[in-house]
């Protein structure tokens, strides 16, 4: 054991979505717990500086000259890659890692995490979703069902605060909600259209962690109504969105059990051979290079999916030769992660007497609706969709000086505009994996990772199948000018990769148990995305949550009763 300065009741590996609710289930109920954090320190209201700019007040308008671009290749074009939002976004040199074939790793290296930049789209998972890999015969049972994890989706939506409707869809399980935000006008005209023509579909108000009407715990985290400014991911200083910063971590500082160390790379977990437990964490100051070692009784592991996955690789003993836990060689494999690759946008010549006004933090949106009950396609699973409409102003591109003006003055709006982005579900398989570079570190002294992921004939298919029915159905709308994209974007670029720790029922398929205690080494609990077993097609922030909070209750009932 290390001295008292070193020795807590937990350790936190990351800041983030997953480990800001570790951190404030563990310090309210009293643990003494450090979290360690690899990134800088990232104050909610303090260190958000581009919060109030305005469009002129940003060197080039936000956006972002090519030599910087040039700088943050591996976030290939992703759409946070503005003038607002540089400071949260780490630079190639900052992250090394090696993608085998092309993939975005795009990483949120501060307190906080990516809680910061997240879009805040928030469904529950179906039992759908978790029986999906045994009725169709892909990865490993889940451990858990939905019943399991109702009361803790309950437990994290009265907490972070998510608008939406209870729509009563057997898909997309209701929840705790604020009330929605709204459809635009057209966004209600296509629900009619749809609910008229394709019984089973149907358009609701896409659910989202913003405060569309606090409720009084939102207002004891120091939180107010979201402004509907829709900037939030420069950090937001009314708290109108859920991210770690403005929420679970100041709420866990306030119990006093709380101690951040940010700045500190997590190097490996200790495996204590005589106690066959961990022990500790081997953490690296980033600034001065200096090692320490930090000791505790529960480790959880939040340093986002392909993060934990680096960490448990790098976490080498006598016992666990391969990685922490690692005893059937199944660490790192069956990864996956979402397919935003299809795009379909309209045009509407009606509804003109009528626009938008100010802004909102979401749009519509629809979900899965194709195997669900039964297999219907020649590929697996199904896509959620993503619906936005808009107005915006003729602008007469050929004119010049007062012409240019006049032109811009009538503030003539054009017809609407809708678009659609599928959120695809894809398969983990054996061969989608990440592993260690054999001698290549990292500055911090981490062996490397390599991703090897990519679309395969499932993917493709999904995506002509949603082109094919957005296209109808935005036809029987009466929409034209149809145009269809494949955004070709790279795995990773979605933001939603998961897997290589996967949870499961047996230690000889899976790492971890249906507490996501790590089979083999029960004090380590890995909750973010690296311990998924599938993907579903819905978001997978909120379920990271309630897994969290979840685990992190049965961890202290545990150790109450000195089993851990
Ligand atoms: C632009 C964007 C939009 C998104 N939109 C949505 C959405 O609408 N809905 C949704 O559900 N999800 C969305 N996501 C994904 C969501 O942000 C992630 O799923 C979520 O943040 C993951 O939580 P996490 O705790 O696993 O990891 P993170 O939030 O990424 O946090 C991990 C933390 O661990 C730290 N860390 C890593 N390695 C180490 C180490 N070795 N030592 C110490 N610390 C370490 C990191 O610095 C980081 O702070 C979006 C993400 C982005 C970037």
């Amino acid at each position: 054991m290390g001295n008292n300065n070193q020795t807590y009741d937990a350790i936190v590996i990351g800041s983030g979505m997953s480990g800001g609710w570790a951190a404030k289930e563990l310090t309210e109920n009293g643990l003494k717990t450090l979290v360690i954090e690899s990134g800088r320190d990232v104050k909610h209201l303090k260190d958000y500086p581009t919060t109030n700019m305005m469009p002129w007040e940003f060197e080039h308008r936000g956006r972002v000259p090519l030599e910087i671009k040039n700088k943050y290749k591996s976030l290939n074009n992703h759409y946070i890659l503005t003038e607002e939002h540089l400071h949260f976004i780490k630079k190639d040199e900052e992250q090394e890692y090696i993608s085998d074939k092309p993939f975005d790793w795009i990483r949120g290296d501060q307190v906080g995490g990516r809680s910061l930049l997240w879009a805040r789209q928030t469904q529950r998972w179906s039992d759908f979703d978790f029986t999906g890999p045994l009725r169709d015969g892909f990865a490993v049972d889940w451990p858990i069902r939905y019943s399991d994890l109702a009361p803790w989706y309950s437990h994290v939506e009265k907490f972070i605060g998510i608008a939406g409707n209870k729509d009563g869809l057997d898909v997309l399980p209701d929840g705790e909600f604020l009330p929605p935000f709204e459809m635009t006008c057209v966004e209600k005209h296509f629900q009619e259209k749809v609910a008229a023509n394709y019984p089973g579909r149907n358009v609701i108000s896409a659910r989202v962690a913003n405060l569309s009407k606090p409720e009084p715990i939102h207002l004891q985290q120091g939180r107010g109504k979201c402004q509907d400014r829709n900037l939030c991911s420069r950090g937001c200083p009314f708290g109108g969105y859920f991210s770690s910063n403005s929420s679970t971590i100041p709420w866990a500082e306030k119990t006093g059990n709380l101690t951040m160390l940010a700045g500190s790379i997590v190097q490996s977990i200790v495996y204590d051979e005589q106690k066959q437990k961990a022990s500790s964490v081997k953490v690296i100051n980033k600034q001065t290079g200096s090692p320490t070692e930090y000791f505790a009784r529960i480790i959880f592991v939040n340093a986002s999916a392909l993060g934990s996955n680096l960490i448990l690789l790098n976490s080498i003993s006598k016992r666990f030769p391969n990685g922490l836990g690692n005893d059937n060689g199944l660490l790192g494999k069956f990864m996956a992660f979402h397919n935003y690759r299809g795009r379909i946008s309209a045009h509407f010549d009606g509804l003109k007497d009528y626009t938008t006004d100010g802004r909102r933090p979401t749009s519509s949106f629809m979900p899965r609706f194709k195997n669900i009950h039964k297999q219907e396609t020649d590929f697996l699973r199904g896509y959620n969709t993503l619906i936005n409409s808009n107005r915006s102003t003729i602008i007469n591109d050929k004119a010049w000086g007062e012409e240019l003006k006049k032109s811009l003055l009538k503030r003539e709006l054009g017809d609407w505009q809708i678009t659609a982005q599928m959120m695809g579900e894809t398969i983990p398989k054996k061969e989608s994996v990440v592993y260690l570079d054999p001698v290549k570190k990292d500055k911090y002294g981490l062996l490397q990772l390599h991703v090897s992921v990519e679309y395969d004939e499932n993917d493709e298919k999904m995506l002509q199948d949603f082109f094919k029915e957005f296209t109808a159905m935005f036809e029987k709308a009466g929409y034209t000018n149809i145009k269809q994209l494949d955004t070709k974007r790279n795995p990773g670029n979605e933001n939603h990769e998961m897997g290589g720790v996967r949870m499961g029922l047996d230690p000889k398929t899976s790492l971890l148990n249906k507490w996501n205690q790590l089979h083999s080494c029960k004090n380590v609990f890995v909750t973010d995305g690296a311990c998924m077993t599938s993907t579903s097609s819905q978001n997978p922030s909120l379920t990271y949550m309630a897994l969290t909070a979840r685990a992190a209750d049965y961890a202290m009932q545990e150790m109450k009763k000195q089993n851990l």
